[in-house]
């Protein structure tokens, strides 16, 4: 069902208005996790500001160590919530728990699946099953096929709006978090006829490469690019070193748009 051979059109994921395939670049940016309404208020009114309309976080954290912040849960959506309404953005939020889909539907615009669950193949069903946007996380050590067999998991349940998202795979190379497989998004533009994001946050890991690698990503035709936003990095609740402050988000965005074409 992924398959361009089966549907060779591009599939345009529709969120509030924002249609992910159209050929235009499109922007998920947001704090890696929400933390309080004052902090994702902020962050908010500055992507409206940059005429961006989709803001993500974290509620539900799917954290290496136990002993690290898990997230807000429900509270950390409807923090979200209330921040994307007062400046009409459309919220792309992790699921981690397949009971939890059902009570995300009134809360999350896209529903987010991340890497560490792209086999988790109750979630990927039970999203399949509903009527919702999906982004899927390419897994840490999954091979393109293995991701588009996860994909096929919900759009196999009659879900087919899913967008894919390349955030980096674990290779020997540390000078980076992760290995962005910037060859992936072609691959995937040419397998499957899902839209394609990249998440640069997560797949180098460092703030001096997010703009090159956004720039990499727009040029090899993803759809989209994802990155991390937070109004005082230093002391995020996670991923305090790789997410950007307020004006360096401002300069990243200033750098890819046309300044024309954002009020
Ligand atoms: C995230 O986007 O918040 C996240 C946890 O990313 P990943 O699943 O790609 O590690
Ligand atoms: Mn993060």
């Amino acid at each position: 069902l992924v398959s361009r051979k089966k549907k060779p059109e591009d599939t345009i994921v529709n969120v509030k208005g924002e249609k992910i395939g159209d050929g235009n670049p499109h922007f998920i940016m947001g704090p890696c996790a929400v933390e309080s309404y004052e902090q994702v208020k902020q962050v908010a009114e500055v992507i409206a500001e940059k005429g961006l309309t989709l803001i993500r976080g974290g509620a539900f954290k799917p954290r290496t160590s136990p002993y690290d912040f898990q997230g807000l849960g429900l509270e950390g959506l409807k923090i979200l919530r209330k921040a994307a309404d007062e400046h009409q953005l459309a919220v792309v939020s992790e699921i981690l728990n397949p009971n939890d889909i059902e009570m995300a539907l009134d809360y999350v615009d896209v529903i987010q699946i991340g890497a560490r669950n792209m086999q988790n193949f109750d979630l990927l069903k039970t999203a399949g099953s509903v009527n919702k946007p999906v982004l899927l996380k390419r897994g840490l050590a999954a091979t393109i096929e293995e991701f588009m067999y996860a994909a096929e998991y919900i759009l196999a349940q009659g879900n087919s709006q899913v967008i894919l998202c390349e955030r980096g795979i674990r290779t020997y190379e540390r000078a980076t978090r992760n290995t962005l497989d910037i060859s992936a998004v072609p691959i995937l533009k040419k397998e499957t006829h899902l839209p394609v994001v990249v998440d640069v946050t997560h797949s180098t890991g460092r703030k001096d490469l997010l703009l090159p690698a956004a720039k990499a990503a727009m040029a090899i035709g993803a759809d989209a690019v994802m990155a991390e936003v937070h109004p005082d990095p230093a002391v995020a609740l996670s991923d305090s070193a790789q997410q950007m402050n307020i004006p360096e988000f401002h300069e990243f965005m200033d750098a890819l748009l046309n300044k024309e074409k954002v009020k």
